[in-house]
Formats: C-alpha cells, sequence, structure tokens
C-alpha cells in the first residue's frame, strides 16, 4: 500500500483535477446544456462498480438527469453489449425528432484517511475495505502470474474483466492500484466509443461521454478525476471545458 501524509495529499498527488462528484455533474450538465442536452430530453445511462460506494455518483446524476439506465457492473467495466446500448437507446425521449443519451462511465478507487491507497472504511464493519475488490483482486492474481482467461461460469463478470485487461497488463509484476485503476479507465473508454460507434445513429441522435475515476473519501464523500469529457451533436464532436 502506498502511504502519504493525508488523503487531501494523497488525492492531489494521484489525482490532480479531481472535484466533488456533485460538482463534476452540476459542471458538465451546465456545459452540456449549451449543446442542447437537458433533462427533459436526454437519458442518461451510468456504467459505474456495483459497489454501493457507487451509488451517490448514480444518485447525483439522476438528481440532475432523471432516472438513468444502468450500464453497471464489476469494476464499472461495460458489459451489456450493444444490446444494451439499443435497449437504453429505445428508452430515451424523442424531442424535434432527435434523442440524445448521456453515458457517465468510470471505475473506482478508495483513499483512506492516512493517504492509503485502495481501501475504505464501511458503515457496520471492522477494519478497512479494499476498493475497487475486483481490481485489488485482480491486481494480486497478476503479481502471482498471468490472469486466467478461462471461463469461470460462476464468475461471469469477473472472467470478462480478466480478458478486457489482460492485453493490457504484464503478468508477475506488483502493478499499484492507482496504475490498474487507470488501465480500467481506458478500457472502460475504448469500450464505450466502441459500443457507441455500432449502435449510435449521430442523424437521429446526439450523444455526450463523461469518463473518469472515481475515488471515495473518508465521510462518505466522493471525487471524481474527470478523462473524456465530449459531447457530439449532429456527428460533431464538442469538447466540453475543464471544471475551473
Ligand atoms: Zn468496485
Amino acid at each position: 500500500m502506498l502511504r502519504a501524509m493525508s488523503f487531501d495529499d494523497a488525492l492531489r498527488a494521484h489525482y490532480p483535477g479531481a472535484l466533488s462528484a456533485e460538482r463534476f455533474v452540476v459542471h458538465s450538465q451546465r456545459e452540456l446544456a449549451k449543446h442542447g442536452f437537458d433533462e427533459a430530453n436526454t437519458i442518461a445511462c451510468v456504467g459505474t462498480c456495483r459497489d454501493e460506494l457507487c451509488v451517490p455518483l448514480r444518485r447525483a446524476v439522476m438528481n440532475a438527469w432523471g432516472e438513468a439506465f444502468n450500464f453497471s457492473s464489476l469494476a464499472g467495466m461495460l458489459l451489456l453489449g450493444t444490446a444494451g446500448f439499443k435497449a437504453a437507446h429505445a428508452h430515451a425521449p424523442v424531442v424535434g425528432g432527435r434523442e440524445r443519451y448521456l453515458y457517465v462511465a468510470m471505475p473506482h478507487i478508495g483513499i483512506a484517511e492516512d493517504g492509503s491507497i485502495g481501501t475504505a472504511r464501511r458503515v457496520g464493519r471492522e477494519g478497512d475495505s479494499t476498493l475497487c475488490g475486483a481490481l485489488v483482486m485482480l491486481g494480486a492474481e497478476l503479481a502471482a502470474g498471468p490472469l486466467s482467461l478461462e471461463e469461470d461460469a460462476d464468475n461471469p463478470e469477473l472472467t470478462q474483466l480478466r480478458r478486457k485487461l489482460a492485453p493490457h497488463l504484464q503478468a508477475g509484476t506488483e502493478l499499484p492500484l492507482v496504475e490498474l485503476t487507470d488501465v480500467a479507465q481506458r478500457v472502460i473508454e475504448q469500450d464505450l466509443e466502441r459500443l457507441i460507434e455500432l449502435t449510435v445513429d449521430t442523424a437521429s441522435a446526439d450523444y455526450a461521454v463523461l469518463t473518469g475515476v472515481q475515488v471515495h473519501a473518508p465521510g462518505g464523500r466522493t471525487f471524481v478525476r474527470p478523462g473524456l469529457s465530449y459531447a457530439c451533436v449532429r456527428g460533431a464532436r464538442h469538447e466540453l471545458p475543464t471544471p475551473g
């Protein structure tokens, strides 16, 4: 475990530019309004880890955008496929002949009060809990050798997580969790953009992409280090400005 002086030091060191989940949502909502997205004309699709600590971010998105289609699976991987994306799109409002989709997708990590990376305290449980548990487990497997890519019928999501991350990782190395989480973010971004490419018709739909890393802080606070942040309107990509 990496140690730092405090949570704030660790957040600044590893996730410069991180902001509270609420500010992340409010800022992006304000910027997306300039591109024609609003609560009434847009369906939000949110992919996080299944961990209940991810609920506050999902709730913040839903407070801003209304009920959201759930894209979540272990570690935040996007495993719903084109069928899932098409289902979400089919639920979108049609306003002025167009549909609008907002995708929010990211992995998560915990930072403790003392700056320890990959831990969190959970209400009602003694001691620290690992976070993201699935990525911590995968990191331990990776340190011991090549990840098993065998189908584990009783662990379909874990099987897919291993298969998706393995090509980006070197077996037998102890990869710091921050770096492993960054790899997960890139895999989620690549999957998201591929699934958008496969399912979105920009002739009749606009969409927006918000990625990053979700950081859980002591006291139940949640931060987001923004990643991809753009809107695609009538086929043209517009980058959203970084929160100031
Ligand atoms: Zn997790």
